[in-house]
């Protein structure tokens, strides 16, 4: 069933679909949901991403999971997971970078969690002439009981997120329902339980009327899992991702704006009209992440920004090697790549870096 007449039943039996569970069936749950389907990201995609502009991206990636693996006490065995992988090339990238330190390289055990077929077959596509093993997840908790360096590049923004709105001094949940007259999907609000109400208002004393706040359980979810992996066993997560950091008793009237969005051909599409053929994605809330890391007992570096971290990394002296070994008009490219990932107020700063230890 095309996903816009499943959406349609799920409002008619239920009386309205909530905004995550209406982003799960779209992205993930079903065959023919946007990411069990894509095909490819990049400039013949929907959307481009770090690793796929430039391979620096995932050799710095590469370079910090060395100095990671080293900090854990460089273990004779370690789990290299990434979530979300995409086409591989980021993991293409880190590997390249593992091989120049051979003792790493071979404690090297790799775990995907990837829910897409077509993916899948790229990933190995990319990665099998390396020769090394890898395993295949659906979920991030079957990962293997070993010292792990858990990466994530985009991968919570295309998580389902729920969306409140604060109205005459109350809370309520955004939801989809049909217009009886027109037919169409579009919003409409439902009352919130007491306890949940009573926790919003506290945790957000200066929202305004009309503030719409978004939270994603799964996201939290994954990083307590994660932490308890973590605490459990050892390992440390690398969060990369378009979000911001801003503790709520800070925030201002422009920090309670919805940010879910719809984008297909790299153009920004109504959220409602192509359901299942373009990406939804939400802002990262890093905060909630972080917050949710301390909870669980672990300590949370950062976030600071793409930028600031790729420069602390060596991004711009491996640029420079490379560009010495290339022809001018390559060298250029490759130079035009780099400031790309390192611009701001695009790239550069918008994307931030949170790391769980
Ligand atoms: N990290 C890659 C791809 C980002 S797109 C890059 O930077 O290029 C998001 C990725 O997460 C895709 O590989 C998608 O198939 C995967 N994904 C989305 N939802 C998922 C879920 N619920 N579980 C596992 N993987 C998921």
């Amino acid at each position: 069933m095309a996903l816009d007449s499943h959406i349609r039943q799920i409002i008619k039996k239920s009386g309205y679909i909530e905004v995550d569970v209406m982003m799960r069936e779209v992205l993930s749950s079903r065959p023919l949901s946007y990411y069990r389907h894509l095909a490819n990201i990049g400039m013949k995609g929907d959307f481009v991403t770090a690793p796929e502009i430039s391979q620096l991206f995932g050799e710095i990636i590469g370079v910090w999971c060395i100095e990671q693996w080293q900090r854990l006490g460089s273990p004779r065995k370690i789990n290299l997971v990434e979530l979300g992988p995409g086409q591989g090339t980021m993991l293409r990238d880190i590997l390249r970078i593992a091989r120049l330190r051979p003792q790493f390289y071979e404690a090297l055990t790799i775990e995907l969690v990837e829910i897409n077929p077509n993916f899948i077959k790229l990933q190995k596509q990319q990665l099998s002439p390396l020769g090394i093993e890898i395993k295949w997840l659906t979920q991030i908790h079957d990962i293997a009981s070993l010292p792990s360096i858990i990466i994530a590049n985009e991968f919570f923004d295309s998580l389902p997120i729920k969306q409140y709105i604060k109205i005459k001094d109350h809370w309520q949940e955004l939801v989809f329902v049909v217009e009886p007259i027109d037919a169409q999907i579009k919003f409409d609000k439902i009352s919130i339980n007491r306890e949940l109400q009573n926790q919003l208002l506290h945790d957000h004393p200066y929202a305004f009327d009309g503030a719409i706040l978004e939270e994603s359980p799964q996201s939290l979810e994954i990083i307590r899992a994660i932490c308890e992996h973590l605490n459990k066993i050892s390992g440390v997560h690398l969060i990369i991702d378009y979000g911001y950091y801003v503790p709520p008793w800070q925030r201002t009237r422009y920090q309670y704006n919805p940010t879910l969005q719809a984008i297909k051909n790299h153009q920004y599409h109504p959220l409602l009209s192509t359901l299942g053929e373009a990406d939804l994605s939400a802002h990262v809330d890093f905060y909630a992440l972080k917050k949710t890391a301390h909870e669980r007992g672990r300590f949370a570096i950062g976030p600071i920004t793409q930028r600031e971290f790729l420069i602390q990394n060596g991004i711009l002296l491996r640029s420079k090697l490379l560009q010495q070994k290339l022809s001018a008009k390559e060298a250029l490219l490759v130079e035009k790549q780099t400031n790309y990932l390192l611009e701001e107020q695009k790239m550069g700063t918008l994307f931030k870096v949170l790391c769980i230890t």
